[in-house]
């Protein structure tokens, strides 16, 4: 085991995978929550998940699945679960008054090189760390994507007043643990990810409500075409190779693109569900023929 501690604050779905993240590269985890049985139930879970990657073939780094669990330990001390951690992870849920109580006291009680890193997938960072009267440069939003064991991108989000150091410490921290991670040069609402997805959900949602194509078709345009070439390929390498280059790409492309782009209508507005609500029965459909 490397003698680094590691903190995971929440251990839920998010904090557990998380644990078994960081035991996978060999760091010392230690799980927090402010339930004691939350604690007991993850390290039972992750014991069960460990056994059951093995089997699968799928359990990740080159530590057993008894060296993985010897490293995970839980505490319901914050203070304890703080002290002389390198890294801590809050995976607590998405409700912004508990995320700024939090960091108020971590604020009280963090070292002055504890990143503190957030699950978060819709806050900025500033959000939650403006009020903290000491080490809000320390703090940050280190977001996954659910499955995080699964699937390695990870989000790294500075607030204005993120240390840059701490930034450039977390990405080798998650390369290290065999993440993938992404970094932000500033904070922006949705970071990038669902930035990107609510680009295209926005679009879907309007050519199924205009009943241009399907809720299966629609679908079927990712998982059968768009979705294929994206796990291997960026949009701007993809367009790079469909053309002489990615100016060139534009130059001859880019009057259709800005064409199409004009017809676009506006962003629905989700919470006026009336005029969505037939296509309901529909997407529940497809959603039970497809799995
Ligand atoms: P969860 O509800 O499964 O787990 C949250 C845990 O935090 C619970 O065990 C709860 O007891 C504990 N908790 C609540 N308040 C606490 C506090 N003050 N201190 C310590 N523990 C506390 O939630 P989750 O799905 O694991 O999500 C955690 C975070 O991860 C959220 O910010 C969420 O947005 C983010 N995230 C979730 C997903 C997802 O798909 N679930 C994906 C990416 C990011």
């Amino acid at each position: 085991m490397r003698p680094e501690k590691i903190g995971i604050i929440g251990s839920g779905l998010i904090g557990r995978a998380w644990a078994m993240l960081f035991a996978s590269a060999g760091y010392r985890v230690v799980l927090y929550d402010i339930l004691p049985e939350q604690v007991s139930t993850a390290l039972e879970e992750i014991e069960k998940e460990l056994h059951a990657l093995e089997a699968k073939s799928a359990l990740r780094g080159t530590y057993s699945v008894a060296q993985q669990l010897s490293f995970i330990s839980g505490t319901v001390e914050l203070s304890e679960l703080v002290s002389n951690a390198i890294y801590l992870q809050e995976c607590i849920p998405e409700r912004i008054e508990w995320k700024r109580k939090l960091y108020t006291d971590l604020a009280a009680i963090v070292g002055a090189e504890t990143i503190i890193g957030s699950s978060t997938s819709t806050y900025m960072p500033s959000l939650f760390s403006e009020q903290m009267t000491s080490h809000r440069e320390n703090v940050l939003v280190a977001h996954p994507l659910n499955p995080p064991y699964y699937i390695p991108l990870v989000e790294i989000v500075p607030s204005p007043w993120t240390k840059p150091e701490f930034v450039t410490r977390t990405r080798d921290l998650m390369l290290e643990i065999g993440q993938k991670p992404v970094t932000l040069t500033r904070e922006i609402e949705g970071f990038i990810t669902n930035r990107i997805q609510y680009a295209i959900l926005n679009e879907v949602w309007r050519l199924v409500a205009d009943g241009v194509v399907s809720v299966a078709d629609v679908d079927r345009v990712m998982t059968e075409g768009l979705g294929l070439r994206y796990a291997l390929l960026g949009p701007l390498e993809t367009a790079h190779l469909n053309a002489d280059g990615v100016a060139d790409y534009f130059q001859r492309f880019g009057g259709e693109v800005y064409a199409v782009s004009q017809t676009y209508g506006p962003t629905p507005k989700w919470w006026q569900v009336r005029r969505y609500r037939r296509l309901q029965p529909n997407v529940r459909k497809w959603c039970r023929e497809s799995s």
